[in-house]
């Protein structure tokens, strides 16, 4: 048991023992590379207790005292909110700061800059931004962890964790599965850290996406080398009927330079009610959101529609790593 009431209210400074031994104290969080299959098995262990916990009492102190900076220079509002909420759930409190506009740095101040003041002030900076790298480089100057919420079209690990614990709740296991990842496999960044992180596990994927739109060449090297079998496509029906998790996701339009491209590919795939007709009982359909048109909400009432759900694995998952991070797990 690595939660439990009793402990987390019987020792309020160091429950689970010395934090400077806990091996994520003060670490950040900035891809999907950092993680063994090891460490994905503590994280959905403490991310399944801290469901548990939520169930059964809902808030509880395991942060109390701890304050959260959520520096988020493009929008979100599942990332940011459900930062907030793991934080709150574990009676930490939060300081937001949305939208930034690159120059409030609107004065002109830079990132290093930014994260050294902000730190001052909390425990741990949860950071989006636009450009790829922004996270790591934030994380050479700063003191205090900084989780990476998504930069650019680089990685979203956090998302990538709550997506492989979703399959792992829903499914009991990934070894063996099909994943099926469909739609914008360029710029969408958790589609690139989601495979990153199957790759450890004994599994088959099938990429489809349109021609202009095909996951990036490095990451289909990387699967290459580590013998995962793969193969890309640009039509679902085909491989609906193998596949167990069918991962959707968006046309990225804030990452085209030119609209009328983005207007050609926006509606290539559409899933509907009729397209899972002949999918397996059991698979499931999972999206990061926001959707935009590529599920249609009549499958919303099928149990294999699994997008909402997957949004509260998420809390959990953040839990988990907030506490880590600081030193509670
Ligand atoms: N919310 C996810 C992200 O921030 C997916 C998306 O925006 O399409 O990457």
């Amino acid at each position: 048991m690595i939660l439990s009431e009793k402990n987390i209210n019987s020792s309020p400074h160091l429950p689970f023992g010395d934090q400077r031994t806990a091996p994520w104290y003060g670490k950040s969080i900035l891809s999907v590379k950092q993680f063994s299959k090891q460490d994905l098995k503590y994280i959905f262990e403490v991310a399944h207790e801290m469901r548990e916990m939520v169930e059964r009492v809902g808030t509880f102190d395991l942060l109390k005292g701890k304050i959260l900076a959520n520096l988020f220079y493009e929008p979100s509002t599942r990332t940011a909110s459900s930062f907030t909420a793991a934080m709150e759930r574990l009676g930490g409190s939060v300081i937001p700061i949305n939208e930034v506009k690159y120059s409030s740095v609107a004065k002109g101040e830079s990132l290093p800059d930014t994260v050294r003041s902000l730190e001052c002030y909390s425990d741990v900076i949860v950071l989006r931004h636009p450009e790829v790298g922004a996270s790591a480089l934030a994380a050479q100057y700063a003191r205090k962890p900084i989780i990476n919420a998504g930069d650019g079209i680089g990685e979203h690990p956090t998302q990538a964790l709550l997506d492989l614990f979703t399959i792992i709740e829903e499914k009991g296991q990934v070894d063996g599965l099909t994943v099926t990842l469909l739609g914008d496999l360029k710029y969408g960044r958790t589609v690139h850290s989601l495979s990153r992180l199957l790759s450890l596990y004994n599994i088959r994927l099938n990429f489809i996406s349109p021609e202009i739109l095909t996951m990036p060449r490095e990451i289909i090297g990387e699967l290459d080398q580590k013998g995962i079998p793969s193969q890309e496509l640009r039509m679902l029906e085909e491989i609906i009927p193998e596949t167990d998790v069918l991962y959707v996701t968006r046309v990225q339009k804030e990452r085209f330079e030119d609209t009328k491209e983005y207007e050609k590919v926006k509606g290539t795939y559409i899933i509907t009610p009729e397209t899972l007709s002949v999918a397996k009982k059991d698979m499931i359909v999972m999206h990061p959101l926001p959707r935009v048109g590529e599920i249609s909400m009549d499958l919303d009432v099928d149990p294999r529609a699994a997008y909402f759900r997957q949004m509260e694995y998420g809390m959990y998952v953040r839990m988990a790593l907030l506490a880590m991070v600081l030193g509670k797990a």
